[in-house]
């Protein structure tokens, strides 16, 4: 096998969605296992890690100075089941394209984020959830990984477990996942089935949650700039997939939209930002949605929103946003996020929207994942908001109060001590990365701020 010299790869300055922190990496494009295998024997002093879309929000997906292997190349789909809806595609694909190719078939994803552009191999790397019950890692078959001295593996919860319940949820450092084996789920039309209702404030939400556990697919619409009586008035949106007897004549049932896309075209000064988005949310509120609104809309339109307005994190400027996402176990649901809520809503910088959404019951092995029963809020805030970083200190304090945690994907600034309170299993984790991982090859900004590396940078 020929060598290869991976300082022929530039260094390239890269930032998540959230566009902080950025960081100096090489960029490594694969399109086959094999070179894969080839860098890592190569390696040298340095360390690696995947990257996918870059979607993560935060420092999840930088590697400073050292190797970030791009899958965005690796796109091809391996095997498709037809029968029984298992498709094996490799982790460089993103979501939209396995959407576009399974839907004609009457299949769709099992569990989706708010933006259908990451990469599969990212997704289960975060163990992302969305509007559905559970995160994907439920309905994984196998992951096919290859390790720090170059070898293939395969995982999954029966097969090398301890590496896939490190993996999924795992942001990258105990492999490079080549390719994913997925359950989707049987559909007979691709639109959706919506309703939504308008929430006055926090009581009513909560108490609209509770009331929707036959509903398939919820999430709220949360005001985090009302406060006192109006303190968390929202939408709730629920959903389920139609049924082509439901629609109007002419629809095609297993239709993959293709809608015009706006895009943001330049940076934002950031001061526009919040007269535009908080107006936003009182004309959906007052204006659009009515009390109660029944209809069908196509998936794009329910799960995807925002992914009709291209690079919209060019609307928080060019210092970018940091997004604070939280969950509280359902014990304390509501009185925990009503206290984080209120100090969020004091401080008056928060987004003028967040998502609010309630994870049932669930156990998740997974050692750093996050979904676990509770509710959680989703806020993006600008960065460089003045004191936003302290103030997210006090915040992260009160989170911990009522036995709640952080999302790693949006996080680029907890500290160490916040994670390791929030994460109980990370000693698990270091003990399976200690396995498979000896040198520590696999490493990222994240990793080293957490503690979960002990080197920063080569050198
Ligand atoms: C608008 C928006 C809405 C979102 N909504 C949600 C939501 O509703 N729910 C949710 O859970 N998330 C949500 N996210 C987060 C998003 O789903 C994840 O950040 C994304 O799935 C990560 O995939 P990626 O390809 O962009 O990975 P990257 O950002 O490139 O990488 C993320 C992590 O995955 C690792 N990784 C990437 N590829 C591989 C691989 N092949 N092998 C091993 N490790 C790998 C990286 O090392 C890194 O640690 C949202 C993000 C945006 C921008």
């Amino acid at each position: 096998m020929d060598r290869i010299d991976l300082t022929r790869f530039p260094m390239t300055k890269i930032s998540g969605f959230g566009r902080y922190p950025t960081s100096p990496a090489r960029i490594m494009p694969v399109w086959e296992d094999f070179e894969i295998t080839r860098a890592l024997k190569a390696r040298g002093d340095f360390k690696f890690l995947a990257r996918g879309t870059g979607l993560s929000y935060g420092d999840a997906s930088l590697n400073r100075n050292n190797v970030c292997v791009s899958m965005r190349s690796m796109d091809r789909v391996l095997g498709f089941d037809h029968a029984n809806g298992i498709i094996h595609v490799e982790a460089g694909v993103t979501l939209r394209e396995i959407l576009s190719f399974v839907i004609p078939k009457g299949w769709f994803l099992p569990v989706t984020p708010g933006t259908a552009h990451p990469s599969i191999g990212g997704s289960v790397a975060c163990d992302v959830h969305g509007k559905s019950k559970l995160p994907m890692h439920n309905y994984i078959r196998r992951l096919h990984m290859i390790l720090a001295d170059g070898s293939p593996i395969v995982c999954s919860p029966s097969e090398n477990p301890d590496l896939f319940f490190a993996t999924v949820g795992g942001m990258g450092l105990t492999g490079i996942i080549t390719s994913v084996e997925l359950e989707l789920q049987s559909i007979k039309s691709s639109w959706v089935r919506y309703e939504g209702t308008r929430a006055a404030n926090l009581d009513e939400i909560f108490s609209q949650f509770k009331d929707a556990d036959d509903w398939p697919m919820t999430v709220a619409w949360i005001d985090c700039v009302a406060r006192g009586a109006k303190l968390g008035r929202s939408i709730m949106m629920k959903g389920r997939f139609a049924e082509p007897g439901d629609l109007k004549k002419g629809r095609e049932p297993l239709c993959v939209p293709r809608k015009l896309k706006l895009a943001v075209p330049f940076d934002f000064p950031s001061f526009t930002l919040n007269k535009l988005t908080v107006s936003a949310f009182n004309m959906l509120y007052n204006g659009k949605h009515p009390k109660r609104l029944e209809t069908i809309m196509d998936y794009d339109s329910f799960f995807y929103p925002l992914d009709a307005i291209a690079h919209w994190n060019r609307i928080y400027g060019r210092p970018g946003l940091l997004q604070y996402q939280f969950l509280i176990p359902p014990e304390q649901g509501f009185e925990g996020v009503k206290s984080v809520l209120e100090m969020i809503a004091a401080t008056g910088k928060a987004s003028f929207l967040a998502v609010l959404k309630k994870f049932g019951p669930m156990q998740n092995q997974g050692l750093l994942s996050f979904p676990t029963p509770g509710y959680f809020i989703a806020l993006d805030f600008p960065y460089g908001n003045g004191s936003i970083l302290e103030q997210m200190e006090l915040w992260d304090k009160r989170v911990l109060e009522y036995g709640g945690r952080l999302y790693l994907t949006k996080d680029a600034r907890m500290s160490r001590e916040t994670f390791r309170a929030m994460y109980p299993r990370v000693d698990e984790f270091l003990s399976v990365k200690a396995k498979y991982d000896p040198d520590c090859v696999f490493r990222s900004d994240m990793a080293y701020r957490l503690g979960l590396v002990q080197r920063e940078r080569r050198v």
